[in-house]
């Protein structure tokens, strides 16, 4: 690593490579102790040096320099991630994009972003000026803009505005691995290769991200004494267009108990749904929480919002982390549950795995259609069983993305992995992009 932290020295300041050994562990790390799976997997892969660009032009030195020496290079955000996904498997430089995290320009409808700029921060300035970002992950004080792009899916907002595939990304400007790099503006439907390749197809230097109008959102925990109720109020609030909504996840019993910040707001054995709702129809959500026989038993106004505690802290993958922290025994799966049929498939599942899975929905929509998805906890007794409950779901119709594989396509990316494989090999010719993470290639 001394030789490539000297060649990186031609064009970066001194504090711009990093190469002592506690921060390249540190920094090597995401979220994939999540899964024990990959926890085994992963554990000892390091980079050898990492590189901190200030601009661009830095970006586009470090990949120059790359290629000639056919270096790989791995972006990482946050570290946020949950599958290994910036974890350098091959070793090579670490591109730490911290530094660009500019805010462009704010326009009406649209806000275009450096890289590493973090998404809470940009909510922040967007509702000081009127606007919102329509979707963000849990993890979005730390979450950077292209992190969120490249690695995650949706949100908070996905049940109205959908995933990151459906609109919410109006464009990207990325850097090409090749021996002279291409700087390319991509939009429309070619946005497919980019948007959660785990930055296997290019370098991103620039966002456009959809944004709307500032809504006032009240935070709302609903409880329930019967999870099939608890499940049908949330798709009810789901489908109603009586008021807009931001986030609705049904959580089973006993997953609230992990939730120890919430102790007081939360009843023993009660199935809970966390809402982000528009403030002022609280009385229109008081009639289907009735219909259901639900029973409010917190709310955070919206001047409280993103203030101190927040609900969202308690959905999508952060319900895993709260399991984590009482149990380590506990992991998760990711899945889609059919809309027609999620209460039987659910029925099915808990006949035959009982208490090694937990339901928890994070419902959203994607192109207009509501989708029951959830991240179940489930318990950890071996990779075997593990494996037969991924295959039970799938033989009910309950699709999977499975969460402990670093590679796209096991993940769920099967369907576009063709179409990123062409642009890879167009943009990436030496397959040095954070090499590991696709596993047709690794049989080359
Ligand atoms: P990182 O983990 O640093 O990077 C993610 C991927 O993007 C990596 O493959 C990296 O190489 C690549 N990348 C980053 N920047 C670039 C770039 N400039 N060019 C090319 N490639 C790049 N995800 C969701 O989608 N929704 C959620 O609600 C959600 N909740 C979560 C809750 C918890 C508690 C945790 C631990 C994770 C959660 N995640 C969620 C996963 C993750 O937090 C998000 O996807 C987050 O947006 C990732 O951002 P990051 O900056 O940490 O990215």
């Amino acid at each position: 690593n001394q030789s490539i932290s000297r060649k990186l020295l031609h064009f970066l300041n001194e504090d711009q490579v990093i190469t002592d050994s506690s921060s390249l562990e540190r920094l090597s790390k995401d979220y994939y102790w999540y899964s024990p799976v990959l926890k085994e997997m992963l554990d000892n892969k390091i980079a050898d040096c990492i590189a901190v660009p200030e601009n661009e032009n830095d970006m586009i030195n470090i990949l120059l320099m790359a290629v000639k020496e056919r270096i790989p290079v791995t972006v990482r955000g946050a570290g946020t991630g949950n599958y290994g996904q910036i974890i350098p498997i091959n070793g090579g430089i670490l591109m730490d994009i911290s530094r660009m995290n500019r805010i462009i320009e704010i326009n009406d409808g649209s806000v275009k972003v450096q890289p590493g700029v973090k998404l809470g921060l940009l909510e922040r300035k967007l509702r000081d000026e009127n606007q919102e970002l329509c979707i963000y992950p849990s993890t979005y004080m730390k979450s950077t803009a292209s992190g969120f792009v490249c690695g995650g899916s949706g949100g908070i907002g996905s049940i109205t505005w959908g995933n990151l595939w459906d609109g919410n990304v109006l464009g990207i400007r990325i850097i090409t691995m090749e021996d002279s790099p291409r700087v390319i503006q991509i939009e429309g439907e070619e946005l497919i290769n980019y948007i959660h390749s785990y930055g296997t197809t290019g370098i991103i230097s620039e966002i456009v991200f959809r944004i709307t109008e500032k809504i006032e959102w009240q935070q709302i925990i609903v409880s329930f004494e019967d999870l099939e109720k608890s499940l049908r109020f949330a798709k009810a609030v789901c489908e109603t267009h009586q008021f807009k909504k931001r986030s609705v996840s049904t959580c089973e019993w006993p997953i609230p108990s992990f939730f120890k910040p919430l102790e007081k707001m939360i009843k023993a054995e009660k199935h809970i749904v966390i809402l982000e709702i528009e403030e002022s129809y609280f009385e229109e959500l008081k009639e289907i929480i009735n219909q259901y026989e639900g029973e409010v038993t917190y709310t955070i106004p919206s001047e409280q919002y993103h203030k101190g505690i927040s609900l969202s802290d308690f959905t999508w993958n952060h319900t895993t982390l709260w399991a984590l922290k009482s149990n380590e025994k506990m992991t998760y799966l990711q899945c889609s549950f059919n809309l027609n049929h999620y209460l039987d498939q659910i029925k099915l599942i808990k006949n035959r795995f009982g208490d090694e899975f937990y339901i928890h929905f994070d419902w959203f929509r994607s192109k207009g259609e509501l989708i029951p998805q959830a991240i179940p906890l489930v318990r950890f007794s071996s990779k075997k069983r593990l494996d037969e409950m991924i295959e039970f779901c799938e033989s009910i119709g309950v699709k999977i993305f499975n969460p402990h594989t670093p590679l796209l396509e096991e993940g769920g990316w099967e369907e576009h992995i063709d179409s990123v494989l062409k642009i890879k090999r167009e943009n990436d010719p030496y397959s040095l992009l954070n090499p590991g993470k696709i596993g047709v290639l690794l049989d080359i």
